[in-house]
């Protein structure tokens, strides 16, 4: 395998350590470590070609993110509950979001399973659109229950205030890959709207591997961050949204 010089200015700590062994032992370099981007050869268009474990990006029915069609969210499910609690944590920048990863943030009840939360991280533009409208911003919040499900609650963001709950998070996000420690503790309810009026879909990761079995909670009432925040993420992250993927006949169904 060749090295690729426009990866390798793009490089990470780690990948310089697997370049080093890769030189070092003559070996086919940084296995395992497969580069995918938003942009051009290893963009979403191509993930699925990829590498074999990206497959489902290609071929998977029930992908993520998707454009929800309001009106037809006609079944309504239960109410989503909360039980999150301040919590320390990590700001990381994994090279494609930055990623507020929390030590014990508490849970929440989707569609009557209990599940606890790990991370929330960002997309720009925000990846789900409702009826084709499309917002700035969005947080996922990244849940797992006991038996290893995945859901997720998305949180759209429009430009307005500043937001005060993600201050600290947007002011010391690192530039580069790595990660900080959380100053203050993280409580993930500070993010949410005071409603949690929902649309729901099953999806998928919106990353490669692109695994399906995910469920979405985006959540209808948008939240504000400013300018200066949303630029402050920007200049991180010009652009790390997946774009729209079909919908396949897939049901959505609507919670107040
Ligand atoms: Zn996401």
């Amino acid at each position: 395998m060749s090295i690729n010089l426009i990866n390798l200015s793009k490089a990470k700590h780690t990948f310089f350590a697997s370049l080093a062994l890769a030189l070092l032992s003559g070996a086919c370099f940084a296995e395992g470590a497969v580069q995918w981007g938003y942009e051009g050869k290893v963009g979403p268009s191509n993930w699925g070609s990829l590498e074999k474990e990206f497959a489902t990006c290609k071929v998977g029915q029930m992908q993520a993110p998707i454009d929800i069609p309001s009106k037809s969210a006609t079944a309504v499910t239960a109410p989503i509950t909360t039980k999150y609690k301040a919590s320390a944590g990590e700001i990381i920048n994994n090279g494609h979001t930055i990623q507020v990863a929390l030590a014990d943030g508490g849970s929440a009840m989707l569609g009557g399973v209990d599940y606890k939360i790990l991370q929330l991280h960002f997309h720009t533009p925000a990846e789900e659109k409702i009826d084709g409208k499309g917002f700035p911003i969005n947080a996922h919040l990244v849940h797992k229950s006991a038996d290893g499900k995945l859901a997720v609650i998305g949180v759209l963001f429009n430009e307005g205030s500043e937001n005060k709950s993600l201050k600290e998070v947007f002011a010391n996000m690192p530039a580069k890959e790595g990660k900080v420690a959380l100053k203050s503790n993280f409580d993930a309810t500070s993010i949410l709207p005071s409603s949690l009026a929902y649309y729901s879909y099953s999806g998928s990761l919106t990353t490669p591997p692109c695994s399906e079995g995910v469920s979405f909670y985006i959540l209808k009432a948008p939240i504000e961050l400013s300018k200066d925040q949303l630029n402050a993420f920007k200049k991180v992250f010009k652009m790390n949204a997946r774009p729209l993927q079909p919908l396949n006949g897939r049901k959505i169904t609507q919670g107040s």
